[in-house]
C-alpha cells in the first residue's frame, strides 16, 4: 500500500477509516432473543449442591458463569458438604464458577465464638471463597442461650464483618422475607410466595405475630449496615425490598457501597411493570450499575439431571427474554400477562456481567 500514489492511499485509508466506524457504530443498542446464548452472562446467586455436573454443563451451554453460595440452611447438605461440593466443581471448572461460604451460629453464646468463626471463615478464603453469605436464619430463627432471637446488628459480628471487609471480601445478606411472608395469601404478590407460605406454615411470619415484623427485619439490617457503611455488600433477593422499586432505589440511595441480587425476586418486578413498566424500566437504567442478575436456582442433590438442565434454560431464557425485548410473556408467577422491559443492551451487560464482575474481581479466573 505504501507504493500506492498519495491520492490513492489517501482514499484506501479513508475507505478503512469508515469501515472502522461503521463497524463501530455496529455495537448493537438492544439485543435479541438469538443473542441469549452468544452474550457472556453470570448468574450470581445460585446452590449448586450435586456432585454431577449438570448445572456446570447447562452454564457453559448458555453462557453462563457461577457464583455458588453455601448456606445453613437445614434442607441443604451440611456447610462442609457445601464447600466440598463447591471446590470440586471450581477445580474441574475454573473459569465457570466461583463461591461463597458462610458460617454457623452454634456456639455463640460460648466465649471463643468468634475466634473460631474467623479461623473457619480464613480457611475457607485460603480454599478459594470469594464472598460471604449471611442467611436469614440470622433474625428469624437462631436464638441465644435466653432463647432470644439473634438480630443481624448484634455487636458480636462487628468483629466478623470487620475481618471480612479487611480482606477485601463481599458480604452477601439475606435478611428477613420477601414481604409476602407478612401478608394475608390474598394480598400476595406472586404465586410462588402463595404456594410456599401455605405449605411451610412454620416460616409464615403471618401466623406468628409473635416473631419480629417485616420492619424490625429490616431495620436491623439497616441498622448493621450504618455501623459497617464502607463494606462490600450485596443484599441478595433485591434486599427484601422486592415489593417496591421505590423502596430499593431508597436503600440503594441511603448506603452507596450496597449493590442488590435479583435472585429469586423477578416475579415481583414483574408484577409491578405489569401496572407500571416505565416506572421500572426507569429503575433499572437509573440503578444500572447496582443491580445484579441472579435466579437461586438450587440443584438438588438427587434430581433428575435432563429435567434440572431443561428447567434451568428455561428459567434463564424466559428472563432473558423479559429483560431483553419487550415482548408479551407469561410466567407462573403471576395471573396475567405482561411485556417485556427491551433494557439497552449496555444496562444488560452490566445487570448480567460486569456489575459482578465488579463485586467479585478476579473470582472466575482461569486457573
Ligand atoms: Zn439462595
Amino acid at each position: 500500500m505504501f507504493n500506492l500514489p498519495g491520492y490513492l492511499r489517501t482514499i484506501t485509508l479513508t475507505f478503512f477509516a469508515v469501515l472502522f466506524l461503521v463497524w463501530m457504530g455496529c455495537e448493537p443498542n438492544q439485543y435479541t432473543m438469538e443473542d441469549f446464548s452468544k452474550v457472556e452472562k453470570i448468574d450470581v446467586h445460585v446452590h449448586v449442591n450435586a456432585d454431577n455436573p449438570a448445572f456446570l454443563e447447562q452454564a457453559q451451554a448458555d453462557n453462563f458463569r457461577l457464583l455458588t453460595i453455601n448456606v445453613d440452611y437445614p434442607d441443604f447438605p451440611p456447610v462442609e458438604v457445601q464447600q466440598k461440593v463447591a471446590m470440586t466443581w471450581k477445580s474441574a471448572y475454573p473459569d465457570r464458577i466461583a463461591y461463597a461460604s458462610t458460617f454457623y451460629m452454634t456456639g455463640w453464646d460460648s466465649e471463643d465464638w468468634q475466634q473460631k468463626t474467623i479461623e473457619h471463615l480464613d480457611s475457607t478464603f485460603a480454599a478459594g471463597a470469594v464472598a460471604v453469605k449471611i442467611w436469614k436464619n440470622i433474625g428469624m430463627d437462631f436464638r441465644d442461650k435466653d432463647s432470644n432471637l439473634v438480630m443481624v446488628d448484634d455487636p458480636k459480628f462487628d468483629k466478623i464483618f470487620r475481618l471480612i471487609h479487611s480482606k477485601n471480601i463481599p458480604l452477601l445478606s439475606h435478611a428477613g422475607e420477601p414481604k409476602d411472608c407478612w401478608l394475608p395469601v390474598e394480598e400476595m404478590m406472586v404465586n410462588g410466595d402463595k404456594a410456599y407460605f401455605q405449605h411451610h406454615p412454620q416460616y409464615y411470619m403471618y401466623l406468628h405475630p409473635e416473631m419480629p415484623s417485616y420492619e424490625e427485619q429490616m431495620s436491623a439490617r439497616d441498622r448493621m449496615l450504618e455501623k459497617n457503611k464502607d463494606i462490600t455488600f450485596m443484599a441478595v433477593h433485591l434486599a427484601s425490598l422486592e415489593w417496591s422499586v421505590d423502596e430499593i432505589a431508597k436503600f440503594l440511595d441511603r448506603f452507596p457501597k450496597a449493590v442488590v441480587d435479583i435472585a429469586a425476586r423477578t416475579g415481583q418486578v414483574q408484577y409491578q411493570s405489569s401496572r407500571d413498566r416505565e416506572k421500572v424500566r426507569q429503575f433499572f437504567i437509573k440503578y444500572q450499575d447496582r443491580i445484579l442478575y441472579a435466579t437461586d436456582i438450587t440443584q438438588e442433590v438427587n434430581g433428575d439431571v435432563n429435567e434440572f438442565k431443561q428447567g434451568v434454560h428455561e428459567g434463564w431464557l424466559s428472563d432473558w427474554k423479559y429483560f431483553v425485548t419487550d415482548s408479551t410473556m407469561t410466567v407462573s408467577d403471576l395471573d396475567s400477562s405482561f411485556q417485556g422491559l427491551a433494557l439497552p443492551a449496555k444496562v444488560i451487560d452490566k445487570f448480567y456481567r460486569i456489575n459482578s464482575e465488579k463485586l467479585l474481581p478476579g473470582a472466575w479466573n482461569k486457573e
